[in-house]
């Protein structure tokens, strides 16, 4: 049996999601654009689970759209916005440390004539709403930040500067990355002050290959494909619905249960970062104030891959980073000032509710086995 202590980059499909998605596959396979019976079964079971998504997210189903995942999302929203606001108004704030599902379609739109600011943390590695607020000019049309960073856990101060953003700028659109924080915290659309919002099933316990845009009300978008109808003809084709079904029962299990999920995380992080603390050569890049769900730390002189690879060999999976930069180097880590030599070393810890303390002790204990085994190679 794996310790997976990698939930940041996926999670283990809940029982509940697995059984919608079979149901689903085996008993509701009809189109949901077709007009008979079967049709009109699909149809309902979609928008069941579109109503659980907006009930989580505190919207009305009209404003939630299934994609193919947080990438699309965002995408979606990124390039939907620029296109649909950003000719008189061609400038965009957003983070250093967004995930690559946005930092490269700010490169993207960088290479199409828009003006990117990238907002950067501060000497303390902590972000100010201010920077952000600061940032946004008469010509801004967007605004794009996320909620929880993927690789140190950090949490943006989203609320804090959308807030006041469209309180100065009202015809400024905002985004929010909220993959990592979904679920994990609350996340209700008004209180970010989000136009537009991005989640994906598959970091809670949902299936991989869907996920879902919030689009605010009156929020115009180009689409990215055209085609047919669906999803108000932003995101035509016949819609993913086994993943669909999945998405809501997944949804609908976690968030009665986001306060004590929390709190074992809480649990689990502060276990660990005491078990750290005996090991002189660990360094922690995550914040104190950021989520309880990663923990970001480097082992100084073991580059990540041979830690990593040390411990699958003892059955544990972590990450190296973010699992989407596949071993690039990270440009979050660098945005926070980290060195090169500890963003080398850099292993990503993220923990689920199903994360115990005898698998963060046989994490710390493979880990030191690892250094006396490593170092001296
Ligand atoms: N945004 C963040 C913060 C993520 O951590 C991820 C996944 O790693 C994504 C976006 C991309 O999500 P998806 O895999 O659904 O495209």
């Amino acid at each position: 049996m794996a310790i997976y202590l990698d939930n940041a980059a996926t999670t283990k499909p809940s029982e509940a999601a697995i059984a919608a998605m079979v149901h689903c596959m085996r008993e509701v396979y009809g189109n949901p654009s077709s007009l008979h019976r079967m049709g009109l079964d699909a149809q309902l079971l979609m928008d069941d689970a579109r109503k659980t998504i907006a009930t989580a997210l505190g919207c009305e189903s009209g404003c939630i759209l299934f994609t193919s995942g947080a990438t699309e999302s965002s995408n979606l929203a990124l390039r939907g916005a620029a296109a649909a606001y950003g000719k008189r108004r061609p400038h965009i704030v957003t983070s250093a440390v967004e995930h690559a599902s946005v930092h490269s379609t700010m490169d993207a739109l960088e290479a199409q004539g828009f003006r990117i600011t990238r907002v950067l943390p501060d000497a303390n590695g902590e972000f100010d709403a201010r920077a952000f607020i600061d940032a946004v000019t008469e010509d801004t049309c967007l605004v794009s930040m996320m909620l929880t960073e993927n690789e140190t856990g950090r949490i943006l101060p989203v609320q804090r500067a959308f807030r006041t953003i469209k309180k100065r700028f009202p015809d400024v659109i905002t985004h929010c990355d909220a993959v990592q924080a979904f679920m994990k915290l609350p996340v209700k659309v008004n209180d970010l002050n989000a136009d537009l919002v991005s989640i994906s099933a598959h970091k809670i316990h949902g299936p991989k290959g869907v996920g879902a845009l919030y689009q605010r009300k009156g929020v115009r978008l180009l689409p990215l494909v055209t085609g047919g109808k669906q999803e108000k003809a932003l995101r035509p084709g016949t819609e993913a619905m086994p993943l669909i079904a999945g998405f809501g029962a997944a949804v609908q299990e976690m968030q009665s249960t986001i306060a004590p999920r929390y709190a074992h995380a809480v649990r689990m992080r502060d276990y660990l970062l005491e078990k750290l603390a005996q090991n002189p050569e660990i360094s922690i890049n995550s914040s104190p104030e950021g989520t309880p769900y990663i923990i970001n730390l480097s082992i100084q002189g073991i580059r990540s891959e041979i830690m990593l690879h040390f411990l699958e060999s003892k059955g544990i999976c972590v990450s190296s980073g973010s699992a989407c930069s596949k071993g690039a180097k990270s440009h979050v880590l660098s945005a926070y000032g980290i060195s090169d030599d500890r963003t080398d070393s850099a292993l990503r810890i993220s923990f689920s509710e199903q994360t115990t303390e005898e698998e963060l002790d046989a994490l710390t204990a493979a880990i030191a086995q690892g250094q006396c085994q490593l170092i001296h190679k």
